[in-house]
């Protein structure tokens, strides 16, 4: 039987005293802190060698116990490639890429196109690798472009946080709000495109990669529209947006539109636990009751 969590971090467990309790945080403020404590300690490649990779290797542990099947896994350390590929398990490990700086662009590909040359070998038709853009606040033109044809060329498949919060939204759309407020404070010099999230990833020729779609929360009818002309796929985190106040995911517009949605933790730093089938439970409350257990169960059933 197929069981799937379409969105985990599995180097992140080492982060899990940072996931909000039931009341929430709001997303800006948890994911700058979430930043900052990666950040030291990607600074220190001991702890690479040691909380990232135990971390993969007791997520893995976790998502067994809890009958997993398929996973698609997000890694910026690539820590959790080598375990997920020895694994049983099926799916997709992305390795992840961000930089706001132009100037950053070149070398944040290159290391990643390294890591993805050394384990490509390594692939197996059930477990691949991929390539991941944290999110459009995160990726700098220069990055999208240069990554974007680097997928391209090498055939890899995508995924891309995209459309989570509100802040984001508000910073695309408008320009306004506390992401651009914040990038004024910091001197980051991203330049709002003034186009929705999923309009964006169109105009960047991203949708063409037909990326796994993390969140997809912030969309109107006309970016549903847009995933599903582009045979793109979505995960929904109900535990996430709860805890991240992040909002509720349109999920009858995307079965309107008959746009496939999986269901995913996130990672432990946002989510009390790595097993899937407690999103279900989370996301009938989320929806007020719109959608029954069984139907959300169905979500878990698809295979990557
Ligand atoms: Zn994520």
């Amino acid at each position: 039987m197929t069981l799937t969590n379409a969105h985990t971090h599995l180097e992140l467990g080492w982060l899990a005293d940072l996931c909000p309790d039931e009341t929430g945080r709001d997303f800006l403020p948890w994911m700058l802190d979430l930043n900052e404590r990666r950040r030291k300690m990607a600074a220190m490649a001991c702890f690479v060698e040691t909380k990232f990779r135990e971390a993969a290797n007791a997520g893995i542990a976790a998502l067994q116990a809890a009958g997993v099947t398929h996973v698609a896994d997000v890694s910026a350390s690539g820590s959790s490639i080598h375990p997920l590929l020895e694994s049983d398990l099926q799916g997709v490990v992305y390795v992840e890429v961000a930089a706001q700086f132009a100037e950053q662009a070149d070398r944040t590909l290159a290391m990643a196109r390294y890591v993805i040359h050394e384990a490509r070998p390594q692939e197996r038709s059930s477990m691949r690798i991929g390539l991941a853009f944290h999110a459009p606040y995160a990726v700098h033109p220069a990055l999208w472009k240069k990554g974007l044809a680097y997928a391209r060329e090498e055939d890899l498949p995508v995924c891309i946080h995209i459309a989570e919060s509100q802040a984001e939204y508000d910073w695309l759309k408008s320009d306004s709000g506390p992401l651009a407020g914040y990038f004024r404070e910091m001197g980051i010099g991203l330049s709002s495109p003034r186009k929705s999230p999923v309009e964006y990833l169109e105009d960047l020729g991203a949708l063409d990669l037909q990326p796994l779609l993390i969140h997809a929360i912030q969309v109107d009818e006309a970016d549903v529209q847009r995933i599903q002309a582009s045979g793109s796929r979505v995960v929904h985190c109900p535990r996430s947006s709860l805890r991240l106040h992040t909002g509720r995911m349109p999920l009858e517009r995307y079965q309107k539109y008959e746009v496939p949605v999986y269901l995913g933790t996130e990672s432990l730093a946002c989510a009390p636990s790595l097993d899937v089938r407690e999103e279900i439970e989370a996301g009938t409350a989320l929806h007020n009751g719109q959608f029954t257990a069984e139907s959300l169960h169905q979500l878990l059933e698809q295979p990557l």
